[in-house]
């Protein structure tokens, strides 16, 4: 299978994020069959969910990988168990470690188990500013260039962390 450009949210708002951000840019470096080819800055965002959560950390990654979609998701998934993830039911919970898939070339799927492009990647500031440190003349799939799309995207509530 050729290798396919993926790109993968990180977010953290538990047990040091910034540290578990880190550490999962690092594991992103062993998945198999992939290269980390670059990843954004770090960013704190305030928790969607209103005050009651700590902020969080988030970043994106950008891998070239000859998995398939679901082996990716596999991997990711392994990633965030090895960093303490503990699954709850409870939508925007807290956690010690997300990573997304947002997008994996231009694979489609409305498979509950793996939804590409991922169905927030157009309405999260703390996923479209880093995606724009990747690759700032990104074409989304919707056809809009992701530039144009950060100038109507507020930035509220996100600051950049890192250098
Ligand atoms: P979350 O709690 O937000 O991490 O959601 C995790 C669930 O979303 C898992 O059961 C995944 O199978 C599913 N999922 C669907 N699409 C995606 C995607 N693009 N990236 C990561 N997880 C996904």
């Amino acid at each position: 299978m050729n290798k396919q450009l993926a790109y993968i949210g990180l977010g953290s708002n538990l047990q040091q994020p910034r540290i578990q951000v880190q550490r999962a840019l690092q594991a992103l470096q062993t998945v198999p069959e992939s290269e980390l080819i670059k990843y954004s800055h770090l960013y704190r965002s305030a928790p969607l969910s209103g005050n009651d959560q700590p902020d969080y950390i988030n970043a994106v990654a950008m891998l070239r990988t000859g998995l398939t979609p679901l082996a990716l998701l596999d991997a990711l998934q392994a990633i965030e168990q090895q960093q303490g993830r503990i699954r709850t039911a409870e939508r925007w919970a807290s956690r010690s470690l997300d990573l997304d898939m947002l997008l994996y070339a231009d694979y489609r799927s409305d498979d509950p188990h793996l939804t590409l492009p991922h169905p927030e990647l157009y309405n999260r500031a703390f996923v479209l500013y880093p995606l724009y440190d990747c690759t700032p003349d990104l074409t989304l799939p919707n056809g809009q260039a992701l530039a144009q799309l950060l100038q109507t995207c507020s930035a509220a509530g996100l600051s950049r962390i890192s250098p």
